[in-house]
């Protein structure tokens, strides 16, 4: 990774993940592309930058040549909740836009890195310590591309000899950017509304077990499995990852150490208490951990007295 190309880098992992990739590799080697270009953020500013709409190849093509990068961080994606609401666009962007970053990879002979989901699961994978290969028939839009795009990136490499790697992420939590329309938003945003308001009413409802993982660990782990030793790798796209796993009394006991009068309420939302349902409580990260080193640094507690001291310094 000398020269590393990032769409759709204004999202909640792009955010994080340019600032981190600038920091290490130096500003003037990563360059962040999106379909907006507001111009006081500071992944715009803080290096090169670029308008790109994924779902047209040429333009991408053009700016990896003009850059001379040799890696592609492939994030720009609908969400699952946007996903479901607006099927057919899902399609388009997630697997055209899919697509036309592994041509330009294959073209240019870059590494490749995008992000698979725990919602590449579904109702029949197995809900506990769900393995790294497994059933994945999901019901969801969102799942039917994330599978697909685990399948399609196992073949370019198998096909073309494209250097491609991924990870399943569960749900993340951060702080820099709010999350672009996710089943897990409720975790991120219940902390802003515990320091805003002292309550949160949850569209997720109570018993509800899904994984999760702190936005630093997120991105370490692109970067460790990116940097990793390819003859190492089994597996290579797909990789279930995750750091801990609770469900929304849990996150609101522990923000009740840090803000005593903090309240839950819930008002489940149908549709992503469905999707949700749909996905496993909590899945098993042997292979990463054997093949790459995986490992995440926050837990439960660790995150709420981070988050909150973080969206405290924002203001919020
Ligand atoms: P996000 O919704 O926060 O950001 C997506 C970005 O893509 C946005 O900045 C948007 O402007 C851009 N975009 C949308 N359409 C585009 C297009 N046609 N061309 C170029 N850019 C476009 O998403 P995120 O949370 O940063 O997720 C990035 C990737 O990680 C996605 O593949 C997502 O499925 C995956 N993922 C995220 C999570 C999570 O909890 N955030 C969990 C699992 C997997």
């Amino acid at each position: 990774m000398k020269k590393i190309l990032v769409t759709g880098c204004l999202g909640q992992i792009g955010s994080e993940l340019v600032t981190e990739l600038r920091r290490r590799y130096g500003n003037e080697n990563v360059v962040g592309t999106d379909i907006r270009k507001p111009e006081d953020n500071p992944v715009v500013t803080g290096g090169p930058f670029e308008i790109v709409d994924v779902t047209d190849r040429a333009r991408l093509l053009e700016v990896a040549k003009e850059h001379k990068v040799d890696t592609i961080m492939h994030l720009a994606a609908l969400l699952s909740a946007v996903a479901e609401a607006k099927p057919q666009l899902a399609w388009n962007i997630n697997m055209g836009g899919l697509v036309n970053a592994l041509e330009v990879a294959r073209e240019l002979k870059c590494q490749f890195f995008t992000p698979s989901s725990i919602g590449a699961f579904g109702p029949d994978t197995p809900k506990e310590n769900t393995p790294q290969d497994t059933i994945q028939r999901p019901k969801t839009m969102y799942g039917v591309t994330k599978v697909s795009g685990e399948l399609l990136c196992d073949y370019y490499h198998t096909k073309f000899g494209v250097d491609t790697r991924g990870v399943r992420f569960p749900g993340l939590i951060s702080y820099v950017a709010l999350p672009g329309g996710g089943t897990t938003d409720y975790a991120v945003d219940i902390y802003y509304e515990a320091l805003k308001n002292g309550k949160y009413t949850s569209y997720i409802d109570k018993g509800t077990y899904m994984d999760m993982m702190y936005m630093p660990d997120a991105i370490n782990a692109i970067i460790t499995l990116m940097e990793a030793d390819e003859s190492k790798l089994k597996h290579r796209n797909a990789f279930n990852i995750a750091a801990m796993s609770f469900e929304p009394t849990q996150i609101a006991e522990e923000i009740k150490k840090h803000i005593k009068d903090f309240e839950i309420t819930f008002e489940v939302d149908p549709v992503r208490q469905a999707i949700a349902d749909s996905w496993p409580d909590c899945i098993d990260c042997t292979a990463a951990k054997e093949e790459w080193g995986f490992k995440a640094e926050y837990d439960l507690e660790k995150m709420t007295k981070d988050m909150l001291e973080k969206l405290k310094e924002k203001g919020i």
